[in-house]
């Protein structure tokens, strides 16, 4: 057995939340007071900034003290409730890069209200806004499916500029339905190879995604190295297309999978790992905003449909046998896992899916003892079978001569 395999931990774990928060996207004329204000505004955060460095400070106090002052001399027509937006906006731009870096907001990027800045309607489709030419009432044009939204709480409100018109985006926030926690839990890993394996055998492995995503590649390396400005512009466009495209297909793809007969998801998280243990899959992930983008869907899908998904630390999953639960780097060669103790035999994409399926279904056992207010459904679970649609290829399994079969939670307790 390896060191540093304690109990499994959770990274996020939807059951112990009560609310949810949907962003709501609407858009606007571009009134001239507005595009002023946000100028103006992000001007400020970025003399924020310079300050917040030239004083080595991240305190909000400090930081008022003094540049407020100072501001409201400059920018005499700007609001100081929006002043205050900007300060905060300022330390948590820096907060969020530890300060490394100098960074700088541009001209039209996009600025947040608070609620005493702005106020939306949304059923009446109506907006307030405290601009640099006083509070300005707006009418906004909601589109019938954000009906359901009507009774959510506003809880924040940023705009930002797009080529046509301005973008608002609504932060509401509303309870969450009660997450039933099915005893088969559906373990997901995110890989390379494949696009996704799933725990029930399935690998989702679209030709058609890597023939588009290879494509977009080559005529990006064309491109990038022309180096002039209609290439520029070319290059920018094509990232877009293929954005739209991963994003039409995580939609897909999110969807499918929550509507399967699972009350639970379990897939790796990042945040929470430690620095220095971050490893391959951190760098994968990271580099891949399309995985971070199927999770972001996957969760909020199965949310509404009161279905739940546990985020686990992602240490291990690539090395553990699913069967007997040792755990070693020599376990797997590339694609294939071969397990050095009980020769288990797999792809090591679902080894790894498995793993996960089982990790996460302990932190739901756990959350029910340690939660008893949590309600499970055992009766769902019965239901479950692979869909037949999916494809699946599966290794033989193999050497079931194992003498030292652990059961997970033994090993993941030690
Ligand atoms: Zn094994």
């Amino acid at each position: 057995m390896r060191d540093g395999l304690s109990a499994p931990k959770y990274i996020k774990l939807n059951i112990f939340e009560t609310t949810m928060q949907r962003a709501i996207s609407l858009q606007i004329n571009k009134y001239p007071e507005i595009l002023k204000t946000i100028t103006q505004y992000n001007k400020i955060v970025n003399e924020h900034i310079t300050k917040s460095f030239e004083l080595k400070t991240n305190s909000k106090n400090k930081l008022h003290k003094a540049l407020y002052r100072e501001t409201r001399n400059k920018y005499p027509n700007f609001p100081s409730a929006l002043i205050q937006c900007a300060r905060d906006n300022a330390i948590e731009m820096l907060n969020g890069n530890k300060y490394k870096k100098h960074t700088q907001k541009r001209n039209d990027s996009s600025i947040r209200f608070d609620l005493r800045t702005a106020k939306v309607f949304l059923k009446s489709g109506q907006l307030q806004l405290t601009t640099i030419e006083g509070r300005k009432k707006y009418k906004l044009n909601i589109p019938n499916y954000f009906a359901k939204y009507f009774k959510w709480k506003v809880k924040a409100v940023t705009l930002g500029v797009n080529k046509k018109r301005l973008k608002l985006k609504v932060i509401v926030e509303g309870n969450l339905p009660k997450q039933a926690i099915n005893q088969e839990v559906l373990g997901i890993d995110l890989g390379i190879n494949n696009f996704a394996v799933l725990s029930n055998k399935t690998f989702i492995k679209p030709k058609h995604i890597r023939n588009i995503k290879r494509r977009y590649a080559y005529l990006r390396k064309g491109l990038q190295s022309l180096g002039t400005r209609s290439a520029k512009r070319k290059l920018k466009s094509l990232s877009g297309r293929e954005r739209r495209f991963m994003r039409d297909f995580n939609h897909c793809l999110s969807k499918r999978i929550v509507s399967m007969n699972y009350g639970s998801f379990a897939l790796e998280g990042l945040k929470g790992i430690r620095n220095g243990r971050k490893g391959k899959v951190f760098n994968r992930m990271r580099s891949n905003w399309a995985y971070f983008q199927f999770r972001q869907f996957l969760t909020y899908k199965a949310e509404d449909i009161g279905k739940s998904v546990v985020l686990i630390d992602p240490r291990y999953t690539s090395q553990r046998c699913s069967k007997c639960g040792f755990a070693d780097k020599s376990n797997r060669n590339k694609g294939a896992f071969h397990c050095t103790t009980c020769s288990f035999h797999n792809s090591s994409d679902l080894n790894a899916s498995i793993n996960i399926s089982q990790i996460g279904k302990i932190l739901f056992e756990q959350a029910v003892v340690n939660h008893p207010i949590v309600t499970t459904n055992e009766g769902v679970s019965s239901l479950h079978s692979d869909t037949p649609e999916f494809s699946h290829k599966l290794h033989p399994l193999e050497g079931s001569s194992c003498h030292k079969r652990l059961s997970i939670a033994a090993l993941w307790y030690s």
